[in-house]
């Protein structure tokens, strides 16, 4: 009855991925970084893949994926408020609405993700607005950018909003890179079999990914309806203990408990998932396991 989006992982591999970077656009510009120099980081910092997403601007960055350790995805940031990341495009959809330009991605054989949703204010992307965009696939829960500006870099409230009112929305974690001490702040772990946009593009596509802070998933199985789930650190470490929380329809938490793993056992709910927390306050956030019968792509 419910879909588990991590019941497959074999035959792949996690890709640490930005979807979201400012570079290479010159002097006294959100790119003002030179590309060579923010790959150069991302690479340092253990990333398998990474967007230059610029303001309305297509930046070609095929010929950076030289040495295969940074594949490189093409993509764009739409920037009329509010902003969103075409991802896959390889042209600026600015002069269209928001609906066509979601509308243009897909036909170009990319996916959307809406930004910042509480960027400034709470409800930067309107609620009532989102309800009536289609044909997008997910949101930035956490973008580390927003933390330094003003408002909310997490966006929990619109996606269980989103979740509870029946539509099947992945959530995204994102540098938003402007400066080098943006880099690395958060991430998508993507589970694909393929080094190439299409494998990347198929494993968000059905939820195969985590948005993180610091922590990875080792396992999230579903048997009889009953939830296992266990997260890690990325590298050594004796830590094996977290915090971890099932939060379910209209964003209610479930269940807490800390341990090595944790279990829940659904009971009709219309999805359940999972935030779970180390001791430094590195956080995961996982897709949700959903009933297919309530939640449809949105
Ligand atoms: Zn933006
Ligand atoms: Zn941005």
């Amino acid at each position: 009855m419910y879909i588990n989006p991590y019941e497959n992982l074999s035959g792949g591999e996690w890709y640490k991925t930005n979807f979201h970077t400012h570079a290479g656009t010159g002097p006294n510009t959100c790119g003002a970084n030179p590309i060579d120099i923010v790959l150069k980081e991302y690479k340092t910092l253990g990333y398998n893949a990474i967007c230059i997403s610029n303001h309305d601007l297509y930046t070609d960055t095929i010929s950076y994926d030289t040495d295969g350790k940074l594949f490189m995805i093409q993509g764009v940031e739409y920037s009329n408020d509010p902003h969103m990341l075409t991802i896959g495009v390889k042209r600026s959809l600015h002069q269209l609405s928001h609906q066509d330009a979601i509308n243009a991605t897909l036909e170009d054989g990319g996916f959307t993700i809406l930004c910042h949703p509480n960027w400034i204010r709470k409800e930067y992307w309107k609620w009532d607005d989102v309800d009536k965009l289609t044909g997008y696939l997910g949101i930035e829960v956490i973008n580390m950018l927003i933390y330094r500006l003003s408002g909310s870099g997490l966006a929990t409230d619109l996606w269980d909003h989103l979740l509870t009112s029946g539509k099947l929305v992945f959530g995204f974690g994102n540098d938003d890179f402007h400066t080098i001490s943006d880099a690395g702040r958060s991430c998508n772990y993507i589970y694909s079999t393929e080094r190439s946009f299409d494998g990347i593009k198929r494993a968000v596509s059905s939820g195969c990914f985590t948005a993180s802070t610091g922590l990875i998933l080792k396992y999230l199985d579903l048997k009889d309806d009953i939830i296992t789930v266990k997260a890690a650190y990325p590298k050594n470490t004796y830590i094996n203990k977290f915090t971890y929380k099932f939060i379910t329809d209209g964003g209610k938490l479930s269940s807490i408990s800390y341990g090595e793993e944790a279990v829940f056992k659904l009971n009709d709910e219309k999805y359940a998932r999972v935030e779970v927390m180390g001791e430094n306050g590195a956080t995961l956030f996982t897709q949700p396991v959903y009933n297919p019968e309530f939640l449809k792509k949105a």
